[in-house]
C-alpha cells in the first residue's frame, strides 16, 4: 500500500462490536477477563489500549516499521530510548538537537551516569571521532531544530552496523511522509507527534517506531514499569491527525518553498535556513534523502530588538512555541525552545539572537506573505 492509504487506514479496522468505521475512544482503565490468564488482548490500560494499539500500528505503518510505540510526549518517548542504556554508557548526539533532548541529556540523565556528546553530526567524521569504546547509540536530528541542518542518515547507519551502535532518529521535522529513516538502516525512530504527525496543535504525544526486537521488547517493558503512555483520548485525536499527513505535508512544503525564496529575496533578512534553496550547504544531500524539504524554515534578522520587534508585528502568524499545526507558528528559538542551552553553545551552532524561526501553516500563502511583509516593514 502506498503512503497516503495507510495514512488512512494502516492499524484501523471497523469495530467488531458495532461497526463503527472510525476506531473508538477505549476509556477504560482495565478490562473484564473471562477466567484466570484468559484475556481479549488486553488487561490494564498502563500496558495496553485499543485506541492507543490502532495508532501504533497506524505510525509503524508510515515509518516502514515493525512495531510502534506511543507515549505521553515526544520527551517521554526520548528517555524511554536514551534509558535503554546503562550507567558509563555514552551516547553521540547532534549539537543542534531539540533544547529539551539537551535539557533531559545534561540535566536529568548524566545524573544517572549516561554520557552524552554534542558534536556537529553534518560530517561523518566528527561522529566517528566521537566515538569511544562505551559508545552505544547515536542520536541525530535531521533537518535540525532550528538551523535546519542536514545529517547523511545512510552513513549514519552504516558506521553504527560496524560499531553495533544503536543509531536513533528524531523524525519529527521531516515526518514519515519526507524521511523514512528505517528504510535507510536507522534502528530507532522518534518523534513528538505533538508536531505534523498529530497536526491540529491539540495533545502531546511521543513515538518509537523500530524493527529491532529487543528494543521492542524493553520499551514495552519500560511502558508497563513507568507509565510514560499515551492516553486513548489523545491517540484517538493523533489517529484523526495522520490520515491527512500527507495531505498537509505536501501544502506545508509548497507554501514552505515559496516563503523561504521570498525571504532570501528580502534586504532585512540576513540569512535564510531551508533544506529547499540551493543555496543550503546540504541541498544535495537534503534532496536525496527527502521526499520534500518541509515546512520549518529558519530566518536572522540580525538583532535581538530586530527580533523582537517583528515578532511583535505579525498578525496572522501567532507567536508560540511549538510546530507543525495547520495554522502558521512564529517563535524566538534563542529565548524559547532553546533557552535551556548556554548562550556560547547556542551562538556556536548558530541559534543567534535574530534568529526566527517560523512552521509554515496551511493557511493560503499569499495571506502569509503579507503579514511577513508588513512585520519586516516596522524593523
Ligand atoms: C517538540 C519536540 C520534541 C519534544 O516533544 P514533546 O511532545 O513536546 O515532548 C522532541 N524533538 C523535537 C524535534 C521536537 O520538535
Amino acid at each position: 500500500m502506498k503512503f497516503s492509504t495507510k495514512a488512512v487506514h494502516a492499524g484501523q479496522v471497523p469495530d467488531p462490536s458495532t461497526g463503527a468505521v472510525m476506531t473508538p475512544v477505549f476509556l477504560t482503565s482495565t478490562y473484564v477477563q473471562e477466567g484466570l490468564g484468559k484475556n481479549k488482548g488486553y488487561e490494564y490500560s498502563r500496558v495496553s489500549n485499543p485506541t492507543r494499539t490502532a495508532l501504533e500500528k497506524n505510525i509503524a505503518a508510515l515509518e516502514n516499521a515493525k512495531e510502534g510505540l506511543a507515549f505521553a510526549s515526544g520527551m517521554a518517548a526520548i528517555d524511554a530510548v536514551f534509558r535503554l542504556l546503562n550507567p558509563g554508557d555514552h551516547i553521540i548526539v547532534s549539537n543542534d538537537v531539540y533544547g529539551g533532548t539537551y535539557r533531559i541529556a545534561k540535566m536529568v540523565l548524566e545524573n544517572y551516569g549516561l554520557q552524552f556528546s554534542f558534536v556537529d553530526t553534518t560530517s561523518i567524521d566528527n561522529i566517528i571521532n566521537a566515538a569511544t569504546l562505551k559508545t552505544k547509540m547515536i542520536f541525530v536530528e535531521t533537518p535540525t531544530n532550528p538551523t535546519m541542518t542536514i545529517t547523511d542518515l545512510k552513513s549514519v547507519a552504516k558506521f553504527a552496523k560496524e560499531r553495533k551502535l544503536l543509531s536513533v532518529v528524531d523524525n519529527t521535522f521531516a515526518t514519515p511522509y519526507l524521511q523514512q529513516p528505517i528504510d535507510l538502516g536507522i534502528d530507532i525512530v522518534v518523534h513528538s507527534v505533538t508536531k505534523y504527525l498529530n497536526g491540529h496543535s491539540d495533545m502531546l504525544g511521543g513515538f518509537v517506531a523500530t524493527n529491532n526486537n529487543e528494543v521492542i521488547q524493553k520499551l514495552r517493558f519500560s511502558q508497563k514499569a513507568v507509565g510514560g503512555i499515551m492516553s486513548p483520548f489523545d491517540a484517538w485525536l493523533c489517529l484523526r491527525g495522520t490520515k491527512t499527513l500527507a495531505v498537509r505535508m505536501k501544502q506545508h512544503c509548497e507554501s514552505a518553498m515559496i516563503i523561504a525564496e521570498w525571504l532570501s529575496r528580502q534586504r532585512k533578512v540576513k540569512k535564510v535556513n531551508y533544506p529547499g534553496l540551493k543555496k543550503h550547504p546540504q541541498h544535495a544531500l537534503a534532496k536525496k534523502q527527502m521526499k520534500h524539504f518541509g515546512g520549518m524554515i529558519s530566518f536572522d534578522v540580525g538583532t535581538l530588538a530586530n527580533a523582537k520587534k517583528f515578532l511583535k508585528s505579525v498578525k496572522l502568524c501567532s507567536l508560540a512555541e511549538s510546530l507543525g499545526g495547520v495554522e502558521t507558528l512564529i517563535s524566538h528559538p534563542a529565548s524559547m525552545t532553546h533557552a535551556s542551552v548556554p548562550k556560547n553553545e547556542r551562538i556556536k551552532n548558530g541559534v543567534t539572537d535574530g534568529l526566527v524561526r517560523i512552521s509554515v501553516g496551511i493557511e493560503d500563502v499569499e495571506d502569509i506573505l503579507q503579514d511577513l511583509q508588513q512585520a519586516l516593514k516596522k524593523i
